[in-house]
């Protein structure tokens, strides 16, 4: 087929140039200045001071997420039948779509224009600098002190690492708990681990409001009259995401957007017009790469080998990439409490794992939900080392559909983390 691809920014999107690929670039760089902070406890004596240079820490990111960006702009220009287009692309009609002064005609259009930061309105924020994930990239300093709106994903990837890297950090959330679409356990978990490196967290944070306050910015917590003000000499935003739909003249395509501004699809990922498709964040149906990536899959199987994969087949799963790391699968224990099925829970707290102990990272659980009637595996949380990785091991047995007694008998190698697993299995409690 021909093939146009129209790209206004830089090549990769999101992921390779202002989210996973340089804030787990960032995050490696923080997990090594940390290293060396507790070098002593490992019988590592270093000699003298250390520092983190962020200009370095930056060039290093920058190398990382620079070579992905080229490699992928390379691969598509060297692909046969397949035309680079640099600009904003707009719908002209059902069809029909313009970038500058092209006229592209096509049978087949699949949207996968993803989002950026939204901007909350708080009170002041017009008049004070901040940051959002993407500008934040371009800091090749060590902010004096980091106040940061939002504490969930993003927030607390970007908390720890600043941390890390020297800034004092602050971490303001209106919910009465971080990240708070977890479990109350891990949420409480998460918070201790934060706390513990000297991170401050306000939580119940109903009114925020921002000023400046000579060189740095004030933050207040609560509007009511007298109260204090947190004063910070940097602000990240990192209250969320927003669909990159308004500027795209999906009216003129008829193409339905909810609410939100996310694009409606079906299981197929069609939109309500025939012929146009949305994949990615930008049809609200996941936030992670993963998730475009697994949309990806599922619109060209459907549409070139003929194999109907759906949307709901896929389970849901993701990384909070803090350390240690918080790997997710399934449901929560509130949502499996919610639908009222009989179920069985197992916990291990990560200072029973020999390999955690080894580590010396010992913080975190990890947990397990089972139907007691089925008994297949509902969902895990594994917050612990090494547990991004770990949890895929629950992930495949419960996309094989199989009885939580397979893993449970199954020999795992020692030491590791995942060995726990089947030990955690054989303990299962009614829930
Ligand atoms: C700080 C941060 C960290 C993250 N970390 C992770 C992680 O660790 N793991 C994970 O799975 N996910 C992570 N994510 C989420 C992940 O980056 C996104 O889910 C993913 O990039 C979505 O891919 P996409 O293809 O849907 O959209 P994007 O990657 O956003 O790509 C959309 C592209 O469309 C272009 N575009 C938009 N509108 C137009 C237009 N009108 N014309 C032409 N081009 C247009 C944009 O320039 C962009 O290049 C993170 C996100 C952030 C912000």
């Amino acid at each position: 087929m021909k093939v146009a691809i129209i790209e206004r920014g830089l090549f990769g999107g999101t992921c390779v140039n202002t989210g996973c690929i340089p804030t787990k670039t960032l995050v490696a760089s923080a997990y090594a200045a940390r290293m060396v902070q507790r070098a002593a406890e490992f019988g590592v004596a270093i000699d003298g001071t250390f520092s983190v240079d962020m200009k370095q820490v930056k060039a290093r990111k920058d190398a990382i997420s620079g070579q992905n960006s080229k490699g992928v702009e390379t691969s598509l220009e060297k692909t046969p039948n397949c035309t680079v287009y640099r600009g904003h692309a707009r719908f002209e009609s059902p069809n029909e779509v313009s970038v500058g002064d092209a006229r592209l005609i096509s049978e087949r259009i699949f949207i996968n224009v993803g989002g950026r930061a939204a901007i909350p309105q708080l009170e002041g924020i017009d008049g004070v600098p901040y940051f959002t994930n993407s500008s934040i990239m371009g800091v090749d300093f060590i902010p004096k002190h980091l106040i940061i709106v939002g504490g969930s994903y993003i927030g607390l990837e970007f908390g720890q690492m600043y941390r890390r890297f020297g800034s004092q950090v602050t971490i303001i959330e209106m919910s009465p708990r971080l990240i708070h679409r977890e479990d109350e356990d891990v949420s409480d978990a998460i918070r201790e681990i934060i706390e513990a490196e000297g991170i401050e967290v306000h939580l119940n944070a109903k009114c925020i409001s921002v000023s400046r306050q000579g060189d740095g910015i004030g933050a207040g917590v609560d509007c009511a009259e007298g109260a204090g003000q947190l004063v910070g000499s940097h602000l990240l935003l990192a209250t969320g995401r927003r669909p990159n739909t308004d500027d795209l003249g999906l009216e003129k395509a008829g193409v339905s957007v909810d609410e939100r501004g996310y694009i409606v699809v079906d299981d197929f990922l069609r939109t309500n017009v025939p012929g146009i498709w949305a994949l990615g964040d930008c049809n609200g149906k996941g936030a992670f790469t993963h998730t475009s990536y697994n949309d990806y899959e599922i619109v060209a199987t459907n549409i070139l080998n003929n194999d109907p994969r759906r949307v709901s087949d896929r389970i849901t799963t993701y990384a909070l990439f803090i350390d240690p790391p918080l790997g997710r699968a399934g449901m929560t224990e509130a949502q499996v409490r919610k639908s009222g099925k009989k179920a069985l829970i197992g916990k291990r707290p990560m200072k029973r794992v020999s390999r955690a102990v080894e580590k010396g990272e010992t913080q975190g659980f990890m947990k397990v939900l089972v139907d007691a009637v089925s008994q297949e595996i509902l969902g895990a949380a594994i917050l612990g080392t090494g547990g991004d990785e770990v949890i895929h091991c629950i992930l495949d047995v419960m996309y094989a559909r199989a009885p939580y007694t397979v893993m449970q008998r199954a020999m795992h190698i020692h030491p590791t983390v995942s060995e726990l697993i089947p030990t955690m299995l054989g303990e299962l409690k009614p829930l």
